[in-house]
């Protein structure tokens, strides 16, 4: 269970007030630019009222140098969604959560799993929202996947993100940098769907690590689960991977085979396509932050984050050459 009251529903929350509630949005990159602004744009329960960017924000948007100028001049925001690399984002979470904000971070939703629990208990502390996302959970077959595996006897689960590094993060160091993740970068979107849809936990029996031999983090990694009643995962993630891209799991059980392909958004049982599901990722992640705030809620699930921390520790490592960009 990763939900938990902060307060009384509604006590102190913003009500039905949320209607267009001022947020905003700090680390103007990739993701910002691709997602959280569309989608903000596209939300009827938040309206961009500020931006935090070293580089200059957003044309026609407020914009603060960092978390104090932001703080200082806007008390009125009450919402601030967190979009730069985990490792600077925990201290501006940390000083976001104890000025009182509800905030919401991109994922992973930390560099360490117990810097993402102490702000999950300063969120408590404070009687605010802290969402840690997970964007592919909210992939167009992921809820329908994980109603059809809840009574199923699954018998094997395979997981294939392969995709090039050079096409999808050009000239991103800090995810080559310790702390930055690497292939788990991706990897871990996978895993964030692997923990929503299985209806019992798993737990990491091998892995081995790939990392080039001028690199801080992993290029590729192959991972090794394992479940209930001889239930196995297998999990590939790698970088190098040209031509076709895949962002695939393949789901084995007693009464057929599902496949969630295109990193969640398609979905077939039996080879049938199934319907597409939800609000899409960037507005469902935004209508769940409304939601949660309005409840008197935090969502954090740190189980992905686990899987990969688990995976370094247990993990092979294997030097492979060098990586550049
Ligand atoms: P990015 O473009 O490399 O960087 C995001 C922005 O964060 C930068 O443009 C910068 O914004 C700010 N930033 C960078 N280093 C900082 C530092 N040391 N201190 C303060 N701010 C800093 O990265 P991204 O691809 O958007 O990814 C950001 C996060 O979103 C990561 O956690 C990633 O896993 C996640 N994400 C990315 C994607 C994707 O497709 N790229 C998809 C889903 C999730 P300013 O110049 O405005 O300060």
């Amino acid at each position: 269970m990763t939900v938990t009251n902060i307060r009384g529903a509604g006590a102190g929350g913003v009500g039905r007030q949320l209607m267009s509630e001022p947020i905003a949005l700090l680390g103007i990159g990739k993701i910002a630019r691709d997602q959280h602004i569309p989608a903000i744009a596209a939300s009827n329960a938040f309206a961009l009222a500020a931006t935090v960017s070293r580089s200059g924000g957003v044309d026609g948007v407020e914009n603060h140098d960092d978390i104090a100028g932001l703080l200082t001049a806007r008390p009125d925001i009450r919402a601030v969604s967190l979009c730069m690399p985990p490792v600077p984002r925990f201290d501006i979470a940390m000083a976001a959560l104890a000025a009182g904000k509800h905030v919401m971070l991109e994922k992973p939703p930390g560099a360490t799993v117990s810097e993402v629990l102490k702000l999950e208990r300063l969120a408590r502390a404070k009687g605010v929202t802290l969402f840690a996302t997970w964007h592919s959970r909210h992939a167009a077959g992921v809820a329908q996947a994980r109603a059809y595996l809840r009574d199923a006897q699954i018998k094997h689960v395979q997981i294939d993100w392969k995709e090039d590094v050079r096409r999808w993060h050009p000239g991103q160091d800090w995810i080559w940098q310790a702390g930055g993740l690497g292939v788990f970068d991706p990897g871990i979107n996978a895993l964030s769907i692997m923990t929503e849809i299985l209806p019992n936990p798993v737990h990491l029996t091998g892995a081995t690590l790939a990392f080039p031999e001028n690199r801080d983090t992993p290029i590729a990694a192959d991972l090794a689960f394992a479940g209930p009643a001889g239930m196995r995962v297998a999990a590939v993630f790698d970088w190098r991977q040209e031509g076709p891209q895949g962002w695939n799991i393949t789901v084995d059980t007693t009464q057929g085979q599902l496949r969630l392909t295109d990193g969640g958004a398609t979905l077939h049982i039996d080879g049938m396509a199934q319907k597409k599901d939800g609000l899409g990722e960037y507005p469902g992640l935004y209508h769940r932050f409304a939601e949660l705030i309005e409840a008197g809620q935090s969502d954090v699930d740190v189980s992905p984050l686990q899987h990969v921390a688990d995976a370094f520790l247990l993990g092979r490592r294997d030097v492979v050459e060098a990586f550049e960009d």
